[in-house]
């Protein structure tokens, strides 16, 4: 599963780096990155600390520069010789040096110098560490160690350099933007298998199905011919290049004709989350489906009992997956019941504002902490899919009450509770014209840098 998903991650990078490029010469206006330190007053709502990084190698990345304090280096014909090795598995860098043939006291030397830059637990098996010799004085092979350099993350590359009497740490900065890409396309299969393609980087595609899984159910929802729009911020390099993911700025998706579009407002306070485009917060609607990966195998309404063999009505819908599956919370309430009950087995039922509650019955058990009268958020994993009570399988039976009467939560549209107003509504629709404006302004498939696009010089 891991290398399925790393193999995609390149080959989604892959395209992107080239599509990207394309842009990249388009517009570069963008200020350098500075890591961890926001930009300027100027810089409005895009401003966002940027997220825990992100691993992309950058596989092309130029080869530090030798030293050449020795004058050994004048006759061109003798470069320094540089290797290029992976960190094993629970490998220290003083090991791979002396895999690569260094002696221990220079090794430990070298490592110390390295570590004064970066902090020894951040290094990852596969990470590559380019390791440079002297020119051989005899044309071939390789002379004494020089230096040891390897990325510190995707915009810093640290080094230890040979100074003539011992490791200097040296640490350089790769020339890096921010930028806003823009990517859009039609749905084939799954948004994950065709936005991947189209090139929207993986944590991109994650961010979005977790952002719009409020809104719909992947499931279900979902035809061939449904169209996607994505909008996020991405850190550049000079060969347009993406070394970072940032945040999502929009996610659209057009299913059967119906827009659903979510945009990241960050309010006065600092606060950010998603909102649809009247100012609705999308995570106060209920979640559609509360269990991962889950199929309707049973519906809403009447159907032929499968255990007692008559027609009868079906109260909720069932969600067949396999036992042990956790269940979440459909939406921020408090616990109302959570017990034994009847031929609902293990069960538990929420209370959501408005008067609507969740239950959730056949549970193999119920998560710890989950009592009559606590608070759950939504998300929260309440217990877990078994067949406990009068059930023929594993399975999770869902319910959605209003009142104390079953509904079909398929049919119902259930209300938003936070939804902005007044002034704050304001300050977002005019934060959702710009990203409104800049996704019209950026054509699928590229990026601009930031600077640019909030001066509004776009689209030329
Ligand atoms: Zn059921």
């Amino acid at each position: 599963m891991a290398g399925h998903v790393t193999a995609k991650l390149k080959r989604s990078l892959k395209a992107f780096a080239v599509v990207g490029l394309v842009g990249a010469v388009a517009v570069f206006l963008a200020r350098p990155f500075v890591p961890f330190v926001p930009f300027g007053n100027d810089s409005g709502p895009l401003d966002t600390t940027p997220p825990a990084y992100i691993d992309l190698e950058a596989e092309d990345r130029a080869p530090s520069t030798p030293e050449s304090g020795d004058g050994e280096l004048e006759d061109i014909a003798h470069r320094p010789v540089e290797s290029v090795l992976q960190i094993g598995s629970g490998e220290m860098l003083t090991e791979l040096l002396s895999r690569a043939g260094i002696a221990s006291g220079e090794a430990a030397q070298a490592a110390e110098a390295i570590f004064t830059r970066i902090d020894p637990r951040t290094l990852k098996a596969g990470q590559k560490v380019t390791i440079t010799f002297a020119p051989s004085p005899y044309g071939f092979g390789r002379g004494p160690f020089r230096q040891v350099s390897l990325a510190a993350d995707p915009v810093r590359d640290v080094a230890a350099r040979w100074t003539g009497s011992d490791f200097e740490s040296v640490e350089t900065r790769r020339q890096v933007t921010r930028q806003v890409a823009h990517y859009s396309g039609t749905i084939k299969s799954s948004l994950y298998e065709s936005a991947g393609n189209a090139g929207v980087p993986v944590p991109v595609i994650l961010a979005m199905i977790k952002t719009l899984s409020y809104d719909v159910d992947f499931q279900r929802d979902i035809q061939p011919g449904d169209t996607f729009d994505v909008l996020f911020e991405g850190w550049y390099d000079t060969k347009g290049k993406l070394v970072r993911a940032g945040d999502l700025l929009h996610a659209g998706l057009e299913l059967s004709g119906t827009q659903i579009s979510l945009y990241r407002y960050e309010d006065p306070q600092g606060q950010s989350d998603y909102f649809t485009a009247n100012g609705e917060n999308v995570k106060k609607a209920l979640l559609k489906t509360p269990v991962d990966g889950a199929k309707i195998t049973s519906g809403f309404g009447m159907r032929n009992h499968p255990i007692l063999g008559y027609s009868k009505m079906h109260k909720g819908i069932d969600f067949g997956v396999p036992p042990g599956t956790p269940i979440q919370a459909a939406g921020d309430g408090s616990v109302e019941m959570a017990g034994p009950f009847g031929a609902y087995g293990n069960y538990v039922r929420l209370r959501h504002g408005n008067g609507y509650g969740t239950a959730y019955a056949h549970m193999s058990r119920i998560a710890q902490g989950i009592h009559t009268g606590r608070h759950v958020s939504q998300g929260q994993i309440i217990g877990y899919v078994g067949s406990t009570g009068r059930a023929t399988g594993p399975h999770l039976h869902y319910e959605l009450l209003v009142g104390n009467t079953q509904v079909n939560p398929m049919s119902i549209k259930v209300p938003t509770g936070i939804r902005l107003a007044g002034r704050e509504l304001e300050r977002y629709l005019s934060h959702r014209r710009q990203m409104d404006q800049l996704m019209s302004s950026i054509p699928s498939a590229t990026h601009i840098g930031v600077g640019a696009a909030r001066l509004g010089r776009l689209g030329n």
